[in-house]
């Protein structure tokens, strides 16, 4: 069941408070979190709840449900950001560099060659993240943990700039600390500002490790339908 506008609001002040209080005990800036608000599975009348209510960073796990909303709500909202977090294939690649403002699941190098080409005929790059697999899963995307060094230091040759930071999504059900030092000692040495890390459940904790991106989906939004969890 959708939730009501209000009630997005609402999640929204309560999921701020959070961050603002993680942020203060941290002894961070204020400014140091931005808080993605992951709308996958959700309409786009959530997301303009989100919108109405102050909210202007998104993020989507599918090439094709973020194109057939976002587009439509930017042309309204010009300020809106929309990051793509899922799993990228690269015959996506294009459509992915069409409409995002940041990708931060690059974790392959036919990945980086595709997204390369696309930028050359949009003749726009999105800001990107590498998305690394700190607890090695096999199911997930990611790149793995021993190949992480050499595939930053490559994209950072190939991208410059345009590549921003990291990202990684802790194995479920296992303490998520550990991945955030991982990840922030892994951006630390390769001179990367951006953080992705934490999610609905461990965000706080995430701000304590040093996010300087939090994806929270079912804080804000409320539950997705059942088996479409999405990463
Ligand atoms: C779905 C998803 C989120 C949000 O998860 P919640 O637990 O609903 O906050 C964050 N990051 C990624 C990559 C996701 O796929």
């Amino acid at each position: 069941m959708e939730m009501a506008a209000t009630d997005i609001g609402e999640a929204l002040d309560e999921v701020r408070g959070q961050i603002e209080k993680a942020v203060q005990t941290a002894g961070r800036p204020s400014d140091a979190v931005t808080l993605v608000a992951v709308s996958k599975f959700h309409p786009a009348a959530a997301v303009e709840a989100a919108l109405r209510a102050g909210q202007r960073v998104f993020g989507e796990n599918r090439v094709q449900e973020a194109a057939e909303k976002f587009p439509r709500l930017r042309e309204q909202y010009p300020h809106l950001r929309l990051h793509l977090i899922g799993g990228l294939q690269t015959n996506k690649a294009r459509e992915a560099v069409r409409i995002a403002d940041m990708i931060e699941s690059l974790d392959r190098p036919t990945l980086s060659d595709a997204l390369a080409k696309a930028a050359d005929q949009e003749g726009r790059m999105p800001d990107l993240l590498v998305e690394v697999n700190t607890g090695d899963e096999p199911q997930k995307f990611g790149v793995p943990r021993e190949k992480a060094d050499e595939f930053i230091r490559q994209s950072r040759m190939r991208f410059g700039e345009q590549l921003r930071g990291l990202m990684c999504i802790p194995p479920a059900g296992e303490d998520p600390v550990p991945h955030f030092r991982f990840l922030r000692s892994l951006a630390d040495q390769h001179g990367l500002p951006v953080r992705s890390m934490g999610m609905s459940a461990d965000y706080p904790l995430a701000i304590a490790e040093g996010a300087t991106l939090v994806r929270v989906g079912t804080a804000i939004f409320g539950a997705r339908p059942a088996g479409v969890a999405g990463d």
